[in-house]
């Protein structure tokens, strides 16, 4: 028989996949977040990003980069380091890109370790397929349609018309599993079904709410889910916080909030 090729996550997939402690867990084994975000430009970005981490559940959140004073002023449960990753100390998984700009020194180190890495935003400008490929951890890229587009070399509009195939290729060429962000968000490996998020809404159509996904996924990722699992358990938790945060009728809603509801969306799904 074909395959199929699109799936659905279910609301009781997702609640079986929420990594809740166990009696004698510590922070440590619940999974420690290494978080490279931010620049002098975008310091919001690491703070949206850790946000995101800290209410995915993780035990513990370290951030690496230069917008320590910011993250600090909003989450004094942050560990900040100011050198390089490999000295902060040991992590589960890395999430780096939000809001980095050029600073792109740390990806090369980062995608050395052997840990899961999901790699967003700017941090997708200067990947290869080949730093990659030669990883031995599972790596996940979460970009939107116009990051997509670049690391393809397609048009965004070609993206666009043809999400489901370009986001297989992706997958493909890089070896890795694929968020691709939108108005439905889809996540593929290089084989099987790609599975369809059902819980987007477009309230989530506003700055930082990507930078708040790729913290609670690099949680999930920390916690132990195969990458796929964390993709889209992860965007299923972002979609409810945000239908959370906006209410019912809807109104606008800030990406910050989306992090403070990732608690209600919690609930909702256990
Ligand atoms: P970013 O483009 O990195 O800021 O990420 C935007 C986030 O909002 C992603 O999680 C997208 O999937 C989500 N998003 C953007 N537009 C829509 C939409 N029209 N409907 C549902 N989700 C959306
Ligand atoms: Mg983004």
């Amino acid at each position: 028989p074909e395959e199929a090729e699109v799936e659905a996550l279910h609301h009781a997939d997702v609640a079986e996949l929420l990594p809740r402690p166990a009696a004698e867990s510590d922070k440590y084994r619940r999974g420690v977040v290494g978080v490279v975000a931010g620049s002098a430009r975008y310091p919001g970005a690491a703070v949206l990003a850790v946000a995101g981490a800290l209410r995915g559940g993780a035990g513990a959140v370290r951030y690496v980069g230069p917008a320590a004073d910011a993250v600090l002023a909003h989450f004094p449960e942050t560990l900040v380091h100011a050198g390089p990753p490999h000295k902060a100390g040991r992590v589960q998984s890395w999430v780096i890109g939000p809001g980095i700009g050029d600073e792109s020194d740390a990806l090369g180190e980062v995608l050395a370790a052997e840990v899961p890495v999901l790699v967003d935003a700017d941090g997708l400008r200067f990947l290869t397929p080949q730093q990659v490929r030669s990883r031995t951890a599972a790596t996940l890229l979460t970009p939107h349609a116009g990051e997509a587009a670049a690391l393809l070399s397609h048009g965004r509009e070609e993206i666009e018309a043809a999400r489901l195939r370009s986001v297989r290729e992706l997958a493909a060429r890089y070896g890795a599993t694929v968020l691709l962000k939108g108005s439905t968000t889809l996540v593929a490996d290089a084989t099987g079904p790609v599975r369809v998020n059902p819980t987007g809404t477009g309230w989530l159509a506003t700055a930082g709410s990507g930078d708040v996904l790729s913290g609670v996924t690099g949680s999930l990722l920390a916690a132990g889910l195969p990458a796929r699992d964390a993709a889209s358990v992860g965007a299923y938790l972002h979609g409810l916080a945000a239908r959370r945060a906006a209410g019912s009728p809807g109104a606008p809603i800030l990406a910050s909030e989306v992090a403070e509801h990732l608690g209600a969306a919690w609930r909702d799904v256990v």
